[in-house]
């Protein structure tokens, strides 16, 4: 199975913006494991300008452009560094693809991407894919890597892409604040009652929340491509997912 991978910033790091080491570690064994089953597999990884705010020790999340931007040079270096360890340990071997939307929206250079990607996959890397946050101001970026990695699993065609998050899925309510709120397990269609239950902004470090997730559903199911919202607590979650068990929330990608 062709699979897309996205982690968020609240899977990666510790609310001080630092790795969160031992659940990195389980998410490099587990995405091991399901590639050495025979399985292609992308990683879309967050996290860059929620590191650096941790390495160059800052007392918050930047709120102006250039020190996030500064942020996100620091912080990307140490996700790789972290990730081509981890990774080489169990033989496996990353590669770094930093785009932005003017990327994807200029045929050229989305053909390039394609086509560096198919590659990467035939040779049996792990290619490890963020928004190019040091050039992207608003009017270039695609802003969040939910739909980044929406985009990504459509255009390498994907059969499935899972973002990883810090709720089991989409609720029937706010489950904090609704203690009858239940987990949604299957979406057929992302119809204005599903949207209206997205909400709003998500962690303190990250950029996404349950809008941009059903964003990145809307633009997979259109183009045929399932789509799994879970938690990134536990990364043995993966398997579960594969096996087509577990507490998720599934949204079925058009049959074209
Ligand atoms: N590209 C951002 C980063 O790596 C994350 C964007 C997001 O959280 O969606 O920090």
């Amino acid at each position: 199975m062709r699979l897309v991978i996205k982690v968020g910033t609240s899977t990666l790091a510790h609310s001080s913006g630092k790795l969160n080491i031992r659940r990195v570690e389980e998410l490099c064994k587990v995405i091991s494991d399901l590639k050495n089953a025979g399985n292609e597999i992308v990683l879309v990884s967050s996290g860059a300008i929620g590191m650096g705010v941790g390495k160059l020790n800052l007392p918050a999340r930047p709120s102006d452009m250039p020190t996030k931007q500064a942020a996100a040079a620091v912080g990307q270096c140490e996700l790789m560094y972290t990730y081509d360890k981890l990774f080489s340990e169990y033989n496996h071997t990353v590669a770094q693809i930093l785009i932005t939307g003017d990327d994807i929206e200029n045929e050229g250079r989305r053909l390039h991407f394609i086509n560096t990607m198919e590659k990467l996959l035939e040779l049996g890397a792990l290619p490890v894919i963020n928004e190019n946050d040091t050039v992207a101001t608003a009017e270039i970026a695609v802003g969040d890597n939910d739909t980044l990695a929406a985009i990504v699993a459509v255009n390498i065609k994907a059969q499935l892409l899972v973002l990883l998050t810090d709720i089991d899925g989409l609720y029937s309510a706010d489950p904090k604040k609704d203690k009858t709120a239940k987990l949604i397990p299957i979406v057929g269609n992302i119809d204005d009652k599903i949207i209206s239950l997205a909400g709003g902004a998500g962690s303190s470090l990250g950029t996404g929340g349950m809008a941009t997730k059903i964003h990145a559903a809307q633009i997979c199911t259109e183009s045929g491509t399932d789509m799994i919202i879970a938690n990134g607590s536990n990364p043995q979650i993966l398997y579960n997912i594969l096996e087509g068990e577990g507490r998720f929330t599934y949204f079925k990608g058009k049959r074209l």
